[in-house]
């Protein structure tokens, strides 16, 4: 049996009539740039997260620069986010001119510790990025609490938590700003690059608008030098006709992760998911933990199972980072976990048939 790490296709065969109709409604149009399935789908994310604004950007790395841009970040200011997330969270806060400061992940949960970003907070932080990894959202409640001590801008990345909730309240309208990546693999995907900002605040929705339109919010009008990052037509109604569908996928991988954690739960070598108790955890990713790391995803991959490690190296110690100087006792459970975490296939097609396959092989593994 061959099961891919994330399968797109299954999803497309099941709604190939709506996007292709709408994909040549855009054509016929020729809406490629903003027009009106833009700003429909901009005011139906909104809407779907209760938010005033949501302005749509090229892809979920820009959403970062420009939110990060549109609160004045830069030279000589320091941003805090986690140890281990997708390099986007911390390049966008050089790119905007101020030094990522890293933090340990929770050793349960995978995101940023809560009880230590307060000892990396000085004169010069400004802003935290928390990340909802793998579509757990982190501990809302701390770094709401520590942003409002020490006025700090709160931004939420969620390229991997979208609707994902803590306390039942949905991640990304926890600060000033949450960014989401519409990646093809993500939760709610385009066929293509996409992005989104969504917010509360009125100025500065009018700042992110403006910035991402190459400062102008009026044609040859440029209050500011921006840049040029928009959503196209063909992406923008891709995603109105998969929006909809957003809960009902998001439950399946809900029930995929329950099975796999029924399944794998009596493995000692086998460190399931933790779900914290206050969380709707979305199951962008399902990553388990075991010291046979390696050897086991070679044993899957010869049983036609892909699997995925994310990520096999925590921001500090990319060579693109190595100019600040850490060390693994810096953050030593990122350090530690990063030879042990294997994410295993996960989307909201993946059968009960399938999952029981990756079971057993997994099972078979540690009984040899
Ligand atoms: C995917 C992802 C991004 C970036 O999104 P792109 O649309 O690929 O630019 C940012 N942060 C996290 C945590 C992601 O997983």
């Amino acid at each position: 049996m061959n099961i891919p790490l994330v399968d797109l296709k299954s999803q497309y065969q099941l709604l190939k009539h709506e996007i292709d109709s709408a994909i040549h409604h855009v054509i016929d149009e020729t809406a490629f740039i903003n027009g009106k399935y833009v700003q429909t789908f901009e005011n139906e994310f909104a809407k779907a997260y209760g938010v005033k604004y949501c302005i749509s950007c090229g892809n979920g790395t820009d959403a970062i620069y420009i939110i990060l841009k549109s609160i004045g970040i830069g030279q000589g200011d320091e941003v805090i986010t986690v140890a281990n997330t997708w390099i986007s969270t911390a390049e966008t806060i050089t790119q905007a001119g101020a030094k990522p400061v890293f933090v340990d992940i929770h050793p349960y949960y995978y995101n940023i510790n809560t009880e230590l970003i307060e000892k990396k907070i000085n004169d010069k932080t400004k802003a935290i990025i928390t990340v909802h990894l793998f579509g757990q959202p982190a501990n809302m409640d701390v770094i709401q609490e520590l942003c409002q001590k020490h006025s700090l801008l709160l931004i939420e990345d969620c390229a991997q938590a979208h609707f994902a909730e803590w306390n039942k309240r949905k991640v990304g309208t926890f600060g000033i700003a949450g960014s989401f990546s519409f990646y093809p693999g993500k939760n709610l995907g385009a066929y293509g690059d996409a992005g989104a900002i969504i917010t509360n605040d009125d100025s500065f929705a009018e700042r992110v608008r403006m910035f991402a339109n190459h400062g102008a919010l009026q044609k040859h009008n440029h209050i500011i030098e921006g840049v040029n990052s928009r959503l196209d037509g063909l992406q923008a109604a891709i995603l109105s006709v998969k929006l909809p569908h957003i809960y009902a996928w998001n439950k399946r991988r809900q029930n995929n992760a329950l099975l796999y954690n029924k399944l794998l739960n009596e493995i000692d070598l086998i460190t399931i998911p933790k779900i914290d108790p206050r969380v709707s955890h979305v199951f962008h990713l399902y990553v388990v933990r075991t010291p046979h790391r390696d050897e086991l995803q070679v044993f899957l991959k010869e049983r036609g199972i892909a699997t995925g490690i994310h990520y096999p190296t925590p921001l500090p110690f990319l060579k693109a980072y190595k100019y600040l100087n850490h060390s693994p006792d810096n953050f030593p459970i990122a350090y530690l976990y990063k030879d042990h975490i294997l994410s295993l296939p996960m989307f909201p097609e993946l059968t009960e048939n399938q999952i029981g396959y990756i079971c057993d092989s997994i099972n078979e593994f540690f009984k040899t």
